[in-house]
């Protein structure tokens, strides 16, 4: 039998306000632990919330940009379990009246285009954090575990999508989207490495062709969008055998092990009920101006699908290259800052991006924002391309060692010689070279073999350690042919 997969994604945000959701202590991350706390984070009895109005408005900023409806009434309520990460033993959170529903967000797959639509966004506060002592820093063999309050009443934003995604690859890039969204909107940097961005993917199979879901698995500790992508192809293969032998799926929560590259059971799922939800009487329901609404709507900046539209129309790039290049803010923006410094066409600034210097970010493991070439490099050397000073093959050496140094191109092209021969006796007699020493290709040419030609050129490219004239070295060679 062949299976469809059902995947739904809960997408948990730390929101970038200055202040934590309920006190005034600081978000600030990496503080010495518990330096960042007061009597309501910590859950002194007898102190009170006093909800962040900013981190409210992020929340209704991000519904007003994946086109929700936004509540004109809504409510905190408590969700009761114990943890010691949580020092209230319950976590103030939204329960049946959401500040957004019903929203969506489209997809530019490679080659199709699909919607996600999106159930609610809520808001919360996030907990403490747990430091296992020993035990390779899992909780099951840890000889003691140290809490850290700091984070504990930081705001957070739980995006949750239908289940319309059908395919680790696009819940890949539904999970990016959101992030390029969110960094547009000035939300929060989504940093899944300091865990300010959490994805948990929830998933099911079912026969092909039939409308009922089948029973899911939620997976946690997906810490990059790499793993979201592992994790959700480990799960397809374990559920299909478990399903092609008639073994029944177990509705439960299991933790992904980036190293073991396999999935395993955490706990059996919780129901909503376990939690006691009601409204927290220490915070007063929220009504909302509309027109306070209209304010933020007409204040959204610029998002990704605009941009994208925005490339293909002022600047003529395919689909393709638009897509890539709107999937992070920091991409878009080292790109509009290339381009506003070059005279020539913005394609060719696409390609170096999307290719050479992607390559390294991606081996390295670089954000665009972060790394030693900065728009002002890329510039100088396509410059250096366009006026003849170097080739298209040296500019890849050179961006390999800008990457590497943070060096100008043009330092490094008259540090290390790399200046392109375009002398036209010293291509000449190297071209007669070429010729002189490979009479087999010279006689294949003249039997009307293409490819022969193409390896005299890149003979002749040898010779001149990559920085021959290509179009000189193209000519003469025909020429003499
Ligand atoms: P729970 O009650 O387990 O929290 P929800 O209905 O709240 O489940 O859904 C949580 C997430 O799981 C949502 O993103 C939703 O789209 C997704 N989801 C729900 N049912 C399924 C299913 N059968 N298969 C895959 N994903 C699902
Ligand atoms: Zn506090
Ligand atoms: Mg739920």
């Amino acid at each position: 039998m062949e299976y469809e997969s059902v995947i739904g994604l809960e997408i948990h945000v730390e929101l970038d306000t200055e202040s934590k959701m309920f006190c005034s202590c600081s978000t600030r991350f990496g503080e010495a632990p518990n330096t960042q706390t007061c009597p309501v984070c910590l859950g002194m009895p007898g102190s009170l919330p006093v909800p962040n109005k900013k981190a409210v408005e992020y929340v209704i900023r991000t519904g007003l940009a994946i086109f929700c409806d936004i509540s004109l009434f809504s409510q905190f309520h408590r969700k009761n379990y114990f943890y010691p990460d949580m020092p209230k033993n319950y976590q103030i959170s939204q329960y049946d009246i959401p500040l957004c529903i019903d929203g969506h967000v489209d997809l530019e797959m490679e080659d199709y285009a699909t919607t996600i639509g999106v159930t609610r966004i809520h808001l919360e506060e996030d907990t403490g954090k747990l430091l296992h002592i020993g035990g390779a820093g899992r909780i099951a063999g840890a000889d003691y575990s140290q809490v850290d309050f700091n984070r504990a009443g930081v705001p957070l934003m739980e995006i949750v999508s239908e289940p319309d995604i059908r395919t680790p690859e696009e819940a890949k890039t539904y999970a990016q989207k959101i992030r390029a969204i969110l960094v547009s909107l000035g939300v929060s940097d989504c940093n899944m490495d300091q865990g300010s961005m959490r994805v948990d993917a929830n998933i099911s199979l079912r026969p092909v062709g039939r409308e009922e879901f089948g029973v899911k698995a939620e997976l946690k500790n997906l810490n990059s969008f790499r793993s979201l992508q592992r994790g959700l192809a480990y799960e397809i293969e374990r559920q299909t055998k478990a399903l092609q032998s008639g073994e029944a799926i177990v509705q439960e929560t299991r933790h992904w092990d980036e190293t073991k590259n396999t999935t395993s059971t955490l706990r059996t799922k919780e129901y909503a009920h376990d939690y006691r939800y009601f409204p927290d009487p220490d915070l007063v329901p929220m009504e909302f101006d509309p027109e306070w609404i209209e304010g933020l709507r007409a204040e959204l900046p610029e998002l990704p699908d605009e941009r994208r539209e925005r490339y293909m129309k002022d600047f003529g790039l395919p689909a393709h290259d638009a897509n890539l290049l709107v999937e992070t803010k920091a991409t878009g923006d080292f790109f509009e800052a290339a381009v506003a410094l070059y005279s020539g066409d913005a394609k060719i600034m696409s390609n170096w991006i999307l290719g050479d210097l992607t390559y390294y970010l991606n081996a390295e493991n670089v954000e665009i924002d972060a790394g030693e070439v900065k728009p002002a490099h890329l510039v100088e050397m396509v410059d250096l391309i366009d006026d003849g000073t170097i080739s298209g093959k040296i500019a890849k050496e050179i961006i390999s060692e800008m990457f590497k140094t943070g060096k100008m191109p043009k330092a490094i092209v008259e540090e290390k010689g790399m200046t392109q021969i375009s002398g036209q006796d010293e291509i000449a007699k190297i071209v007669d070279d070429v010729i002189a020493q490979n009479p087999d290709a010279v006689q294949e040419f003249h039997d009307g073999k293409e490819r022969a030609f193409g390896f005299l050129v890149g003979q002749a490219m040898r010779l001149t350690k990559g920085r021959g004239n290509p179009q000189l070295i193209n000519k003469l060679l025909k020429e003499k042919l």
